[in-house]
């Protein structure tokens, strides 16, 4: 999962699309960077760390000229942790520079890679990005537009990119629109393009539409932008950027993301009824649904669990140990709230069993008499090939237990999931939203 951004003619783009990459920090938090244009030049500075720890003080900005502007916030899902796999990337080819942003995964990375270096290219990073770049370059074709288009031809999976060059601003979004890209609009005329829409109100824009499956979006300077429907839209929206990985304050697709996970609490409540004296999220990831479960339930709802907001989401400490203690860094019970009751606990998602183990502990340990684990998405029984860092089969632990084995595991006295129909009557059903963690079903082979 990453957060990109596009600033497209507006004073100091860069300071922007900073503004935007930091409303975007829930999207990754390993590396971010921004490249920016002034016509005759690109910029590019990027850097292992959060936003404000890159971007710390003014002259970053004085760097950075220019009033168009690329940026990114990276969560690894393709390559390695190393500052070479930090975007944007950037390259000097036939027809000038260019620099490239990326959200998603693509699913024929290896065998264009190897292809490539067949031929004789020399890759800079392991990211999957870089195969576009290559693809770019290499073609004959003469104009940045029609490279664009024929390296797209060779590249499957999902993706939202975002291309500039010293004068012009590419938006692209496959033709599932598996992440979420949306189109903004400054006062002065200039635009944005963000992969979430809570980039747009800190930075004073105005949602203008989603960018369409499949469209390509092209930013020239006096005039407005072109759109070109390159593929026939075929709508495969991720359900797990509802779920868990947007903000909540972000419209994807029409659709309000906290509303979809009050919601998805709601029908958890009917789906998995109990008897309970209180309702507890997991903070922050399982407030909404815990509001809806207890609006729906009638049991009450108490903020228990107090997060502290200075560590950062347990994934991303890659060894178990660190990740145990982790939780308890983060989560802390208020006793006085659960001891001695049944308590009803929602967390948005179950994938390793981590947090759940963890905090079925802490409760317990605070005194509450009954712990009632629910999750506000089906079981996780697949690994996601489309941009969200879900672990390998070995790893998740409903591809390898049962529900009754979990609960034992966890030390919960009952535990339950949305169902997938449940899931998809949260999101609706004007659209079939891509499921494949919870059905297996990969529609980009
Ligand atoms: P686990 O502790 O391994 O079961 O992971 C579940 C917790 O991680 C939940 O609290 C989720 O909010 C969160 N989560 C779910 N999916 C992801 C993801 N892809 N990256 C980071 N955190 C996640």
């Amino acid at each position: 999962m990453c957060a990109v951004v596009g600033v497209f003619n507006v004073k100091s783009a860069s300071k922007v699309a900073y503004y935007a990459l930091f409303a975007m920090q829930h999207r990754g938090q390993e590396a971010t960077g921004i490249s920016s244009s002034d016509g005759k030049n690109i910029w590019t500075k990027k850097r292992r760390g959060l936003v404000t720890d890159v971007f710390d003080g003014e002259e970053n900005f004085e760097y950075l000229k220019g009033s168009m502007a690329v940026g990114h916030n990276r969560y690894s899902t393709a390559g390695s942790h190393s500052v070479l796999d930090a975007q944007p990337i950037s390259a000097k080819y036939k027809l000038g520079e260019i620099s490239v942003v990326h959200n998603g995964n693509l699913v024929n990375k290896e065998e264009v890679r190897q292809r490539l270096i067949d031929e004789g290219a020399i890759f800079q990073s392991y990211m999957d990005t870089e195969n576009l770049i290559h693809l770019i370059a290499r073609s004959q074709k003469t104009s940045l537009e029609s490279r664009i288009k024929e390296a797209l031809e060779d590249i499957k999976g999902a993706y939202c990119f975002i291309i500039q060059s010293r004068s012009k601003m590419f938006a692209i979004r496959d033709k599932y629109g598996v992440r979420p890209l949306s189109l903004g609009k400054f006062e002065n005329g200039g635009y944005i393009v963000a992969s979430e829409t809570c980039a747009f109100e800190l930075v004073g824009a105005k949602f203008v539409r989603d960018v369409n499956p499949g469209e390509m979006l092209i930013f020239e300077k006096g005039q407005e932008p072109i759109s070109i429907q390159l593929y026939e839209p075929e709508p495969r929206p991720c359900a797990f950027e509802y779920i868990y990985f947007a903000r909540p304050d972000s419209v994807i697709d029409g659709k309000n993301v906290y509303e979809k996970r009050l919601t998805m609490g709601k029908i958890l409540a009917q789906e998995n009824p109990v008897e309970a004296d209180v309702v507890l999220p997991v903070p922050d990831s399982g407030i909404a649904a815990a509001l809806g479960y207890a609006k729906e339930s009638g049991i009450p709802f108490e903020n228990a669990i107090v997060r502290n907001h200075y560590v950062g989401r347990t994934f991303i400490e890659p060894i178990q140990e660190m990740r145990d203690l982790k939780v308890r860094l983060k989560l802390s019970p208020i006793r006085e709230l659960m001891e001695g009751k049944r308590v009803v606990i929602i967390d948005d998602s179950l994938v390793r069993g981590t947090t759940s183990k963890q905090i079925v502990k802490m409760l317990k340990e605070a005194g509450a008499k009954e712990v009632h684990m629910k999750l506000a998405s089906p079981p996780i029984k697949h690994p996601c090939r489309y941009g969200i860092d879900t672990p390998s089969y070995e790893e998740l632990i409903s591809a390898n237990m049962s529900e009754e084995e979990i609960c034992e595991k966890i030390g919960a006295d009952s535990l339950s999931f949305l169902s997938i129909e449940g899931l998809k009557e949260s999101l609706g059903h004007d659209r079939n939203y891509s499921m494949v963690s919870f059905d297996g079903e990969y529609f980009i082979a």
